[in-house]
């Protein structure tokens, strides 16, 4: 079994640079909108074939499905969950200077001491919490720069996702409007920890910060027959599959061992 990771594979944080660019087969809105990066100053985007496509070149098909294959090796099996990772180009969602390791099986600084969750962590949480079912609405707690937002976005109606810094929620904004995937995915800034009590109850929650606990609310939150998955722990970390079974009836599973950046309570502007 592997152990995955999704700490920085190198501490420090990695500021972000350079332009949200537009892989192949992907069209912008707008070529010539501006994008403001976090940490960075206003860059206008390139018009469609940007530094990281420019970059990466024709390469990033063949990546991605390499990529895919290794997670079939992996034992993922989902179909749903491989066709969506082999639609989303990763590379996307890093910075430039990252964006040839995009399809690494790697977790990936983004900034602000956070990172891109590793494909195979994504593909397993996302397979999991979906396992015979098609969630309508789904909650993300912890967006990141939005990849497994974008990934759960190909195949599920409405995506809600929760970010605690500003920085990333803007950066996660700019990437999806990028890939015209804002009016699936709704973004908010806020503190996930306390889930979106207006928008409940969700067919799925995944949790991509690891607390202590899970949070109760969380599971308050979710339909019943319902799964939250998440991960649980402080330096030993494991994966947790909650399923609701009744009104006041969870069943839980614990999976493989995993290593997530945590869950913090409040925001960061
Ligand atoms: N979903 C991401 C991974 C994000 S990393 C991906 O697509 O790869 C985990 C994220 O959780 C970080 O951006 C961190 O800021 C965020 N986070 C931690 N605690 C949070 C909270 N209480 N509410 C919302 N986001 C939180």
């Amino acid at each position: 079994m592997t152990r995955p990771t999704d700490r920085p594979p190198f501490p420090g944080t990695a500021k972000r640079s350079g332009r949200v660019g537009l892989g192949r087969g992907f069209s912008a809105a707008n070529s010539n909108t501006r994008i403001t990066l976090p940490g960075s100053a206003r860059v206008a985007a390139a018009p469609l074939v940007a530094t990281h496509s420019a970059n990466l070149g024709l390469n990033s098909d063949r990546l991605r499905f390499r990529m895919i294959q290794r997670l079939r090796n992996q034992g993922i099996q989902d179909e749903r969950v491989l066709a969506a990772m082999s639609a989303v180009p990763r590379h996307l969602f890093v910075d430039e200077g990252l964006a040839s390791r995009a399809y690494e099986d790697a977790a990936l600084p983004i900034g602000h001491g956070q990172t891109i969750s590793q494909p195979w962590v994504v593909a397993r949480m996302i397979s999991a919490m979906c396992e015979n079912r098609i969630p309508v609405k789904v909650l993300e707690v912890g967006t990141g720069c939005g990849y497994q937002a974008a990934v759960l976005a190909q195949f599920v109606k409405e995506v809600h996702s929760v970010e605690r810094i500003r920085g990333l929620y803007e950066l996660a904004r700019d990437c999806l409007r990028a890939l015209k995937l804002v009016g699936r995915v709704r973004l908010s800034f806020g503190d996930g920890m306390l889930g979106l009590p207006n928008v409940a109850p969700f067919d799925a929650i995944v949790v991509a910060a690891a607390g202590v606990k899970i949070p109760p609310v969380l599971l308050e939150q979710l339909a019943i027959g319902g799964r939250l998955i998440a991960p649980e722990g402080g330096t030993a970390q494991r994966l947790i599959l909650v399923e609701r079974t009744g009104a006041a009836v969870w069943h839980r599973e614990e999976l493989e061992s995993v290593r997530f950046v945590p869950l913090r309570a409040g925001t960061q502007s």
